[in-house]
């Protein structure tokens, strides 16, 4: 692994990159050591080879360059597989058949206490010897956490610096039992992204600050796929005038869009706050 480590940006095909894009990779590319690019193409009607090949050619554009070849979700499958068959070999998955209106139905009955997770535990007494096509499999939190202990991260970005040790009640509450394959395409985000960044020796993990609550989750799985520990540098979001997040059906905040007006790379930059390297 060379000294100065390895990052990634890790964009999903869905739409075309926006100014909130650029900042992430230029953030990224601006981290010492390497930068991968990775195409996050698990939820395939989502995403488009058109977009994919849109966000190549933008970040090319924007002066950017990544060791090939770029891994793709969509090619790793079996990898996401493997992980989630060791989980189950763990004990600690069980098949869900709930539907989200079973499930909203569950949540809104009355409940005990005044916080409740969000999957009320219905199939948690299944096992995944009875699991049927069309399941999800979702991880039994408290028991993950009771054989992984208490997790913890690093935190290198500007808005929550420094080490954090999540308390694992909260977590339970927070995250309930996570899907961790969807029914519809047999793994999830959370399976995917700690195991690529694990195989692509990810050692700081760069996005947005949105997924930083995500994050308590993502150490607990390495933790039980006994994968490395990587750092996370979690950045700021860029939001439009009226202090949205910008979304990819933003057009008229696409690289594109700035480009096609006339836009110079510096520029982009500089409307996210950064300038360029070189
Ligand atoms: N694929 C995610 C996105 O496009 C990024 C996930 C990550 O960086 O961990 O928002």
């Amino acid at each position: 692994m060379p000294p100065e480590g390895i990052t990634r940006f890790a964009p999903s095909p869905t739409g075309y990159l926006h100014l909130g894009h650029a900042f992430s990779a230029l953030t990224a590319w601006g981290r010492p050591g390497t930068c991968l690019l990775r195409i996050e193409d698990i939820d395939r009607p989502r995403c488009r080879p058109e977009h994919e090949a849109a966000i190549l050619e933008d970040l090319r554009w924007l002066g950017l360059c990544w060791p090939e070849p770029v891994w793709r979700q969509s090619d790793r499958l079996s990898h996401y597989t493997a992980a989630l068959e060791r989980l189950m070999a763990l004990g600690m998955c069980y098949p869900c058949r709930c539907t989200r209106a079973e499930i909203r139905a569950a949540l809104s009955a009355p409940q005990e206490g005044a916080t409740t997770p969000p999957y009320p535990g219905t199939c948690r007494g299944r096992s995944m010897a009875d699991a049927t096509p069309g399941d999800a499999v979702r991880l039994d939190l408290r028991r993950a956490l009771a054989l992984a202990g208490p997790v913890a991260f690093t935190e290198t970005g500007p808005l929550h610096p420094g080490r954090h040790t999540p308390d694992p009640g909260k977590m339970a509450l927070d995250f309930g039992d996570v899907v961790l394959a969807r029914r519809d395409i047999g793994t999830s985000y959370h399976i995917a992204v700690v195991v690529d960044d694990a195989a692509q020796r990810v050692t700081e993990v760069v996005r947005g600050v949105d997924l930083f609550d995500v994050t308590p989750l993502h150490r607990l799985l390495q933790r039980l796929l006994d994968l490395p520990e990587p750092v996370w540098h979690h950045h700021a979001l860029i939001r439009d005038g009226a202090g949205r997040r910008l979304a990819k059906r933003d057009d008229a905040r696409a690289i594109r869009r700035f480009r096609a007006d006339g836009a110079t790379p510096a520029d982009v930059a500089a409307m996210v706050g950064l300038s360029l390297r070189g």
